[in-house]
């Protein structure tokens, strides 16, 4: 189809999620940015304190940092199908075992962007594994800043509890692991509330 057709018939050609570049019809990445995730090594640790394993698809570099990029703030959500496959493909099936439980928003950011990243990605693995999806976990907005220092900001732990019993087994989800303290304050919770078993699977893993 040529770029007058396409625009003729409102139809815009497709552009790789990751680059930009133009890419296949119905592809969510361009082939260099497919090939160039495919080689990327999944990671699987003990993880941040409070969970059993930690598992992600990517290091949070390259391509795997843009398609996070695209899925958290321009919203493209066909990058959510595509990190399940994803992690589909090659998490180990010790890994996926267990209703799934999305790593909540901070309330402000939901507001600010008006959906959540990690709660469809969560919803598009559900879907794939046919494993319940269990949202019993619920963040509350941080306290009052004003004036405090940034370094005692940044070291607050997120306020996170759940809002029922919690499954014995979870299968704890996010787009990006970075810190860990996001995903240990969500262990905690979820221990608190009947888990015994917490895993997580992220997309991609800062380093
Ligand atoms: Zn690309």
């Amino acid at each position: 189809m040529d770029l007058l057709h396409a625009v003729a018939t409102g139809i815009a050609p497709p552009l790789c999620a990751a680059c930009g570049r133009s890419c296949r019809a119905e592809a969510v990445v361009c082939t260099r940015c497919g090939r160039r995730l495919a080689g990327a090594e999944p990671l699987l640790s003990k993880g941040p304190p409070g969970l059993d394993r930690a598992w992600s698809s990517a290091p949070h570099e390259g391509v795997a940092r843009g398609l996070v990029s695209a899925l958290k703030f321009r919203r493209l959500l066909p990058v959510a199908d595509l990190m399940a496959d994803r992690i589909q493909w090659l998490a180990p099936a010790h890994v996926l075992s267990g209703p799934i439980v999305p790593v909540p928003p901070a309330p402000a950011r939901l507001r600010r962007r008006g959906f959540d990243p990690a709660g469809e990605l969560a919803a598009a693995l559900a879907e794939r594994l046919g494993t319940p999806l269990e949202s019993c976990l619920v963040r509350r907005g941080s306290r009052r800043q004003v004036g405090r220092r940034r370094a005692e900001r940044l070291g607050q732990p997120p306020r996170i509890h759940a809002s029922g019993i919690a499954p014995r087994s979870v299968l704890l989800v996010d787009d990006v692991l970075t810190t860990g303290a996001t995903m240990s304050a969500c262990a905690q919770a979820l221990r608190a509330a009947g888990a015994a078993r917490v895993v997580a699977v992220t997309f991609s893993r800062r380093l």
